[in-house]
């Protein structure tokens, strides 16, 4: 069958979920047997979300080819429970950037360069590149942003001449908001049909309408919306407001969405898709009711988006264990030795998240010496790792100013220091280990136990190392180095065995945790959390 390529738009306002809506989707055709793959569009002209602050843009997740995107890929592989790639998140300005150095190059044979067709092209080869690989039926591509906005337009027309280009392989699924209005108890359509007529306008007529909202949209309503719009009645979906977005696929099949994105390509539909695994873990979910309590301690409290990756590895995790997560965000700015008691004392696990430069270090420091006095089970994360050995090396080395030399360049004991390789590059962007990498691990470590594997691959976003002329004295002291990468012998995990569970990983497990394959690591973190839960229920 020819690759079939499907755009999901939005319109109305931001956020309403064009992400999710695309996940589920790739996760239904999943669920039938066909091979899909998810790309993201992003119209900001950052080359990648690497250099944003996540005040801006939520967590920066990392492929295991080491790109930096945008956290709807870590949706994406959630749901699908398969690998994305930087061909499957791209920018403004990286096609800008392609078109320039196509330019320097000489490859416009001294043509003008402009946005239609030269940005336009390069926008329509980065659709079609995933599928001329032959490895996928069907490539879903999420425009991101809102119809209407200026930054976009070049995608949208990109998606113009791509469906009069791929007639029938091609196929528009338009998100739009149908708000409710509590004085009148009315949902409201119009802002649908602007949207549609606005898009419309750009020459695009969505085959699909995706609605979000709040309240049941009936079939009256439905049938008004397919009528002003140009849409089939039948394709015209809800996307009503659940519990968990891992609900959504569910709903989007209840409304037949593979069903009809398959019969308007022409796809025949047999059988059904195979959704036992995956409402397995909604049953589970559902029938959850005793409740695990997790700190996580960090700078970004106020925005849970900095740290989604985490947040959705621990609910599957929990989901698995039969228990309700509930994450207990912890300043780590305010986190000070007066108030470290009440602020981690009800915890029944903490987690060190990870981070860039000084700002709310101490507070990391202070969290690690309570966890490691009272035996609390804990994970630190890249930052929390190097956190880890640094509060380590203080309080039981006694080298007191150990540090990492991104806190402190001319600190006596660089405990975490920049490798020689890395020291003369000086682009922010291209100092970091970025990707997938092996590691070897101890057979008698926890995280060896964990995996059920000795030799594993993670994916790293950082750009400091464990050093390890420290390496004798802390192993000596009682934390050991049980993970390393078997190529170049950096530390990837630390743990220390006096302790019921305490592990650091200099990679970030969270990448790679999906619902159909929860991460190891946060699943005996999450079982030690319980034990320990249960053991200080009895002491009661
Ligand atoms: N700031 C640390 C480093 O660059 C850790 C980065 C992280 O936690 N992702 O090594």
């Amino acid at each position: 069958m020819d690759t079939k390529y499907v755009f999901v738009t939005g319109g109305v306002v931001s956020s309403l979920g064009k992400g999710i809506i695309s996940a589920s989707l790739a996760c239904l055709l999943k669920a039938r047997g066909f091979r899909v793959t998810i790309q993201k569009f992003d119209p900001y002209i950052n080359i990648d979300p690497g250099t944003l602050n996540p005040y801006e843009h939520g967590e920066c997740y990392v492929t295991d080819d080491g790109h930096e995107a945008d956290l709807d890929l870590g949706h994406y592989e959630r749901f699908t429970n398969i690998r994305t790639s930087r061909a499957n998140n791209v920018t403004t300005g990286r096609i800008y950037q392609s078109v320039i150095d196509k330019e320097r190059h000489g490859d416009y044979l001294g043509k003008t360069v402009q946005i239609v067709p030269h940005i336009t092209d390069e926008i329509k080869r980065s659709v079609r590149a995933l599928g001329t690989t032959g490895r996928y039926d069907f490539v879903i591509t999420e425009i991101g942003g809102t119809v209407g906005d200026i930054e976009s337009l070049p995608f949208l027309e990109s998606v113009r001449q791509l469906r009069w280009e791929l007639g029938q392989n091609a196929l528009c699924i338009h998100l739009t908001y149908v708000p409710y209005i509590a004085a009148a108890k009315e949902l409201k359509t119009k802002p649908t049909q602007h949207s549609v007529k606005q898009l419309q306008e750009l020459g695009i007529q969505p085959d699909v309408l995706v609605l979000r909202t709040e309240k049941h949209i009936g079939h009256d309503m439905r049938g008004k919306i397919a009528r002003f719009c140009n849409v089939a009645p039948d394709a015209v979906v809800q996307s009503i407001d659940v519990d968990s977005i891992y609900k959504v696929p569910m709903k989007m099949h209840e409304q037949h969405l593979d069903e009809i994105v398959m019969r308007k390509m022409g796809v025949p539909v047999e059988g059904e898709p195979d959704m036992a695994p995956w409402t397995a873990f909604l049953h589970k979910l559902d029938g959850a009711t005793e409740v695990v309590n997790i700190g996580l301690v960090g700078k970004y409290v106020e925005l849970q988006d900095a740290y989604k990756s985490i947040n959705e590895s621990l609910f599957h995790a929990a989901t698995y264990a039969g228990y309700k997560v509930k994450i207990h965000y912890i300043h780590s700015e305010k986190l000070k030795p007066e108030n470290v008691g009440t602020q981690l004392g009800d915890l029944d696990g903490i987690i060190i998240a990870p981070g860039f430069g000084q700002r709310g270090i101490d507070g990391k420091f202070v969290a690690l010496k309570w966890c490691r006095e009272h035996d609390i089970p804990t994970l630190g994360i890249c930052l929390g790792m190097q956190c880890m050995v640094i509060e380590y090396a203080r309080d039981v080395l006694g080298l007191e100013d150990a540090n990492s030399t991104e806190m402190d360049s001319t600190t006596r004991h660089n405990v975490i220091d920049l490798m020689e390789e890395q020291k003369s590059i000086t682009n922010m962007g291209g100092t970091m280990r970025l990707g997938a990498y092996d590691c070897h691990l101890r057979p008698d470590s926890l995280a060896a136990k964990a995996y059920g594997a000795t030799e594993i691959s993670e994916r790293h976003r950082h750009r400091f190392e464990f050093n390890n002329s420290y390496r004798e004295a802390l192993e000596a002291a009682g934390m050991q180095c049980v993970g390393t990468n078997p190529a170049t012998g950096l530390v990837e995990v630390v743990e220390v065995p006096a302790l019921r569970w305490f592990v650091g990983t200099q990679y970030h497990p969270e990448y790679s945790s999906t619902v159909l394959s929860p991460s190891p690591l946060f699943r005996d973190f999450i079982r030690a959390a319980i034990e320990f839960k249960h053991e200080n229920e009895n002491k009661h």
